[in-house]
């Protein structure tokens, strides 16, 4: 029995892990683009408070998870499904190109979202979606320490990423304002009260808040970057900070299901049954996706059960809540997820 996973984040490796301790003797490869290790995702929006995050963000490394027998290749993308041969097409430094499967486990997770009027001003601006991301933000940043001063960020997005980084920039020092399409912060996750709260916690800490902008746009001028809404601002960065998009394409092109997300029934199982799909790239039968970290985990510690015969049930989301880590927060009421 040979099982491919493609990801490493969450779910691809806790499915890895798992299903190795159950089954000693199956082939299990594991292809990511990754190169650093498996990493903490969630912690990325605290990558400018802690000096060493780029060391202890790090949860294992791929030289770790080797020595569990699991066949990780790293630096390398998948770039076709071929489901007629069984197997994948990899783009890296590996000499073979294409890996058979007998089952294929999609944990591709999910980039940041673009809206479409600001795809055009990619190079303009910084997501916060990979450690890839965050080093570059950390490097951007680092001349303007060196010389003791703070660089003004413009984050477009009040949601939960957008109101995370903005309150570790703030605490780190910086000068940070965000741009909200909205009249209320975390408009998705918070009641009114407690998207008020978050407002007054962000300002006391110098963020400055924008609501019910429209940005059109941005513009690079000389050193500055412009955001466009009916006036014009100038910042030293601008951070994109407007939600997350499941990695699809792949599946799609392949010819399985997909609507916001993968689509999987309550087995996780795509319609082709030698491929499932879990964590911020799937879609449940519910429309649901469970991009957190509570769900994904069960879910890949459910499918390593049931692939190893060892579970009959379908999946179910466990309860689960999130919070907000914004520093010197605390929500009053649950969030709406
Ligand atoms: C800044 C930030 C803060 C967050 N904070 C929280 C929090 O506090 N609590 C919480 O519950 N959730 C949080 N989340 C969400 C949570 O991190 C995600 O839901 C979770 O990490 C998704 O895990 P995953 O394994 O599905 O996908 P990912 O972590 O995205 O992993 C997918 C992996 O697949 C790789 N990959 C993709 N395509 C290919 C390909 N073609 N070939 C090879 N490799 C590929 C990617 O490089 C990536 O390493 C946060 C997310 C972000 C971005």
């Amino acid at each position: 029995m040979k099982v491919v996973v493609i990801g490493s984040g969450i779910a691809g490796i806790t499915f890895a892990e798992k299903y190795r301790t159950l089954m000693p003797d199956a082939d299990i490869v594991l292809v990511t683009i990754e190169q650093e290790g498996y990493y903490s995702r969630p912690l990325l929006s605290r990558g400018f408070t802690k000096d060493d995050i780029e060391q202890t963000i790090i949860l294992k490394s791929f030289g770790k998870l080797r020595e569990s027998n699991i066949n990780i290749i790293d630096s390398t993308e998948v770039i076709a499904i071929d489901r007629h041969a069984k197997a994948i097409e990899i783009n890296g430094p590996e000499q073979e190109k294409v890996i058979k499967y007998d089952t294929l486990i999609l944990a591709q997770g999910s980039a940041a979202f673009v809206p479409p009027p600001f795809r055009p001003f990619e190079k303009l601006f910084f997501s916060l979606n990979s450690l890839v991301d965050l080093k570059a933000m950390r490097r951007f940043r680092q001349p303007f320490l060196t010389q003791g001063n703070r660089p003004h960020w413009a984050i477009v997005g009040g949601g939960l990423i957008g109101c995370e980084v903005a309150s570790d920039l703030a605490t780190a020092g910086d000068k940070v304002t965000i741009f909200h399409g909205m009249d209320r912060l975390m408009e998705r996750q918070l009641a009114e009260e407690d998207s008020a709260l978050l407002l007054n916690v962000l300002q006391t800490s110098g963020v400055e808040v924008l609501m019910d902008q429209t940005v059109h746009g941005f513009a690079q001028k000389g050193d500055k970057v412009c955001v466009n809404t009916e006036a014009t601002a100038e910042f030293d960065a601008l951070i994109v900070a407007c939600g997350f998009k499941p990695r699809t394409d792949l599946a799609e092109a392949a010819g399985l299901d997909v609507g916001r997300g993968i689509k999987v029934n309550p087995f996780l199982q795509t319609n082709d049954e030698a491929i499932f799909a879990l964590g911020d790239a799937a879609e449940l039968p519910n429309g649901k996706l469970y991009a957190y970290i509570l769900p994904i985990r069960s879910q890949a510690l459910w499918l390593a059960n049931y692939l190893a015969g060892q579970e009959q049930n379908p999946w179910s989301p466990p309860a689960f809540s999130t919070k907000a880590k914004v520093h010197g927060f605390e929500a009053k009421q649950p969030y709406n997820l």
